[in-house]
Parts: C-alpha cells; sequence; structure tokens
C-alpha cells in the first residue's frame, strides 16, 4: 500500500483489528521512509462473492436468488414481511463477513436453515425438505420428528 504522504510503496501493517461492525479489517500502517502513520479498511465486496455448487461449479452470488428460495419457504406462513427482510439482510451480511469470496452452496444452505429454523419451523421443514433432498416419505417423517423430539414422543 503506497503511502499517502510521500509515495513510497514500501509500507508496513503494525496493528490489524476487525473493526466494530465485525464487516471489515481495520490496518493501522506505518511508512519507514517518511514516518507517515495511516489507516486502511479492508472489506468484503458482495458483488465478488461466488457460490461453489455441489457440482463443482461457480457461479456469482445472487440475493435475489437467495432472496426467492426464502420467500418460497415463507408462502402463507404468518411471518412480518419486514422480519423476513430483515433475516435475509442478516444472511446476506453473515455472508458478507465471512473473510471468504469463495463459499459453497451447501454452507449457504445451512446459514439460511439456521436463519428459518428461528423464525418458522414450517418454513425450515420446507426449505429443508428440498435443500436435502428428502426422497422417501418415511426419511422426511424422521426428519419431522428429529425437529420436535416432543411432538414424536407424544405418538
Ligand atoms: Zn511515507
Amino acid at each position: 500500500m503506497r503511502c499517502p504522504f510521500c509515495g513510497n510503496i514500501d509500507t508496513q501493517v503494525k496493528d490489524s483489528r476487525p473493526a466494530e461492525d465485525h464487516v471489515s479489517i481495520r490496518r493501522r500502517r506505518f511508512c519507514p521512509a517518511c514516518g507517515g502513520r495511516f489507516t486502511t479498511y479492508e472489506r468484503v465486496q458482495l458483488r465478488d462473492l461466488v457460490v461453489i455448487k455441489s457440482n463443482g461449479r461457480r457461479e456469482d452470488f445472487d440475493r435475489d436468488k437467495l432472496e426467492r428460495s426464502i420467500r418460497i419457504a415463507m408462502q402463507k406462513r404468518p411471518v412480518d414481511p419486514e422480519r423476513i427482510d430483515q433475516m435475509i439482510s442478516g444472511i446476506v451480511r453473515r455472508l458478507e463477513s465471512m473473510g471468504e469470496t469463495d463459499i459453497p452452496s451447501k454452507q449457504i444452505g445451512e446459514i439460511v436453515m439456521e436463519a428459518l429454523a428461528r423464525i418458522d419451523t414450517v418454513a425450515y421443514v420446507r426449505f429443508a425438505s428440498v435443500y436435502k433432498n428428502f426422497q422417501a416419505a418415511d426419511d422426511f417423517d424422521r426428519f419431522v420428528s428429529e425437529l420436535r423430539p416432543d411432538a414424536a414422543a407424544e405418538k
């Protein structure tokens, strides 16, 4: 990083730490040529996020696509649309702050399921059933039982 005071290219990082918002890294730099000190911020850019699909293919992260899948899972559920928006923003922020720009689709799916599980059990099961490719009905039943151990015990 070029020194803003003297133009020297060979500056040193003295200290790196997460900024308060935890989506950026704050670096304090020192220029040995002129003694100047300055600060830079390193931040993940959403447009650079790449999804690695299970078949190994890569594609640019698409927030709209994520939003569509979540809205399908949330269809007709009694959840405030504003809350859904907040959840989606929260998921995207989490992805942005992971530090990696290449994110396996599996990991995104798990983050979405975690978020859905906190908001609405039915939406979570809908999403998970598609996501985990539960093909046999008994698998699906077992999955729901595992999700709600109390309900299973009452049977
Ligand atoms: Zn300098």
